[in-house]
């Protein structure tokens, strides 16, 4: 049975549509995350389902449901958001107590009392039950925010950046204790963030929004190798989208030359037999990289041109070397997408201005 249903949602503030025609529906002990970059209505998404924003169209049904009308802190929902939201004047056990008190049946005092000793060993701070607010780390007082979240077992946990503060190592270590939490408690749970990498290594499924409208949902894996748009392929990240209009997250895309260039476009249909032909994901997986060790003035074949990308940019990311590196040809292994600028891993570190030949997994490109 679905825990969370949402049909034909729309929210908006004067003007502005925040949401349009929203829906999507959350599967008992199913954690969905919401992804998409600023402004594209995630917030607005939880605070609807919160009660905290009147809905212009639509409804929201948990657990067979509908919210309409029930208050905020009835709708049995668990709520943990990237500034915590702690009492201050409370300390950690308080805290973690505090949502029980809120439930509408009352626990007897010693049940409340065992049931924070309990959650407080789940996120392993059971030392620091005494322990004042202002004296945690930033981890910390993240784990307890967890534990009142998930204190009075709601029907759905809504995670809004909940890792946002952290630094890398940190939200990394969380993330994998978040999941196997989730996976012993059966939580069902909405985690709203703009990083694509925490979403992917939490959720079951992830939604993409843009501008109010959902783009895509699906399994990580499924979303990642087949992006529905252009749009999409660049918010995940992946670097080499080529066409399909220009995308503030893909610096490439400047100079790929494609925007502007009808005649490639027809060309990248034609090639690929395929989608509308407006746009291309080269995925980095796809591509592998070989030095072109040949004297520089040994003429190159058509063929070789056409696999020959020039080094620009060489970093050392997570033991692999990322190569960013220019086409030479107007046709990059028989794609007429060219001049690009393309990105490679490699393991033997290739020198800035040495040319390198590439080959295409071409089961891996996607055409848009
Ligand atoms: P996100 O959480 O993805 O950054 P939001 O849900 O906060 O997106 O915002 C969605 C849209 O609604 C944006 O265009 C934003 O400017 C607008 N918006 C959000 N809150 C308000 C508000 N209180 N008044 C007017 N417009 C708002």
């Amino acid at each position: 049975m679905s825990e969370l249903v949402i049909e034909n949602l729309s929210v908006r503030y004067g003007e502005t549509e925040a949401l349009h025609d929203l829906n999507l529906e959350v599967a008992s002990g199913e954690i969905v995350a919401v992804i998409g970059p600023s402004g594209c209505g995630k917030s607005s998404l939880l605070r609807a389902i919160a009660g905290l924003e009147p809905l212009a169209s639509g409804s929201i049904t948990l657990e067979g449901k509908d919210l309409a009308g029930i208050a905020t802190h009835e709708r049995d929902l668990g709520l943990m958001f990237q500034d915590h939201a702690l009492f201050p004047h409370l300390n950690v056990a308080d805290n973690v107590a505090f949502g029980l008190r809120m439930q509408k049946q009352k626990q007897k005092r010693a049940k409340r009392r065992a049931r924070v000793a309990e959650l407080l060993e789940l996120v392993g701070l059971e030392e620091l039950a005494g322990r004042s607010i202002d004296a945690l780390s930033g981890g910390e007082a993240q784990r307890v925010a967890l534990a009142r979240a998930l204190a009075p077992r709601p029907g759905l946990l809504m995670l809004d950046e909940p890792l946002g503060s952290l630094d890398q190592l940190l939200r990394q270590q969380l993330v994998a204790e978040l999941w196997s939490m989730f996976a012993e408690l059966e939580v069902t749970a909405l985690h709203v963030t703009h990083d694509q990498g925490e979403a992917f290594a939490l959720a079951d499924r992830v939604v993409v929004l843009r501008d109010g409208e959902i783009q895509q949902v699906g399994r990580p894996v499924d979303v990642w190798r087949d992006p529905s748009s252009a749009f999409v392929a660049r918010f995940l990240g992946h670097p080499n989208v080529w066409g399909g209009g220009s995308s503030e997250s893909d610096s490439s895309q400047s100079d790929s030359g494609r925007s502007d260039d009808s005649n490639s476009s027809d060309s990248l249909s034609d090639d690929n037999g395929s989608g509308d032909g407006s746009a291309i994901l080269v995925p980095i997986s796809a591509i592998s990289a070989r030095r072109d060790d040949r004297e520089l003035d040994s003429a190159l074949s058509a063929a070789d041109l056409e696999r020959s990308v020039i080094v620009q940019q060489v970093q050392f990311i997570e033991g692999r070397f990322r190569v960013t590196a220019r086409s030479e040809g107007s046709t990059l292994c028989q794609m007429n997408v060219g001049p690009v600028t393309v990105v490679l891993d490699m393991i033997d570190e290739p020198e800035v201005g040495s040319r390198l030949l590439i080959k295409l997994d071409h089961r891996q490109v996607v055409a848009f």
